[in-house]
């Protein structure tokens, strides 16, 4: 079996913590794939290209590399540069959802996520990671939980001064998750042999330990 986790789930529903906190308990890697579209995103912003611009995209996605660099969790590196703070303002967050609608771009990423996720034991994080990516995965979660929720969390994520309110928030999760149920590649969805977990009622520690114990059970763990 895969030692492979994959967990998907519309923005702000808890991935990256459960992820990180899963892949750390177990010691396999940790990887965040909206990163990766997020640095793609902030690469055409960067370079003046229109993100919606296919055939731009395309053209210049050539020139740029995405890495996982050191630290845990891994920080994202975009040309060799650490973007990790600069690919979390909701300008990126809203670039990253233009570029992954765009074909070219998910087939580079993909490739970078399989090629990853070959090496060593690994809990993957995003929208298609379960349906696409890994599809024989050992464990795959869908993770959810009410929009207003969801938004709650993603303006807590940009700290003390967030620049936009709880209903611009709620609006902006709104038009992602849109754009990412929506587009015609790789669309958010479920896979059907994943593991739906509502993290709307739970703490942070209920999240990780249920997707703990169904890893345990799953891959035969004691750990
Ligand atoms: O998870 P995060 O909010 O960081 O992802 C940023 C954007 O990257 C998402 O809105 C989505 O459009 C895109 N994404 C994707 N497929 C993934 C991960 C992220 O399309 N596997």
């Amino acid at each position: 079996m895969q030692q492979i986790i994959t967990i998907d789930g519309p923005a702000g529903s808890g991935k990256s913590t459960t992820a990180r906190l899963v892949a750390q308990a177990l010691n396999w890697q940790y990887l965040d794939t909206g990163a990766m579209y997020r640095a793609i995103g902030l690469a055409m912003v960067r370079s003046g290209i229109d993100p919606t611009d296919e055939a731009a995209v395309c053209a210049n996605l050539d020139r740029h590399t995405v890495d996982l660099g050191p630290g845990d969790p891994p920080v994202t590196l975009l040309n060799g540069e650490d973007v990790s703070g600069f690919i979390r303002t909701p300008d990126a967050a809203q670039a990253s959802s233009q570029v992954a609608a765009i074909g070219c771009v998910r087939e580079k990423l993909v490739a970078a996520q399989r090629r990853i996720g070959a090496e060593r034991p690994c809990v993957l994080e995003g929208r298609d990671t379960g349906t696409v990516v890994f599809p024989d995965a050992g464990l795959k979660i869908y993770l959810d939980a009410p929009v207003r929720m969801r938004a709650e969390r993603r303006l807590k994520d940009l700290g003390d001064n967030p620049g936009m309110s709880l209903d611009e928030m709620v609006r902006e999760v709104e038009i992602r998750d849109e754009r990412d149920r929506n587009r015609s590649v790789s669309p958010l969805g479920r896979a059907e042999d994943a593991v739906i977990v509502d993290t709307g009622g739970l703490t942070i520690e209920q999240q990780v330990e249920r997707v703990l114990e169904l890893a345990r059970s799953r891959f035969g763990l004691d750990s």
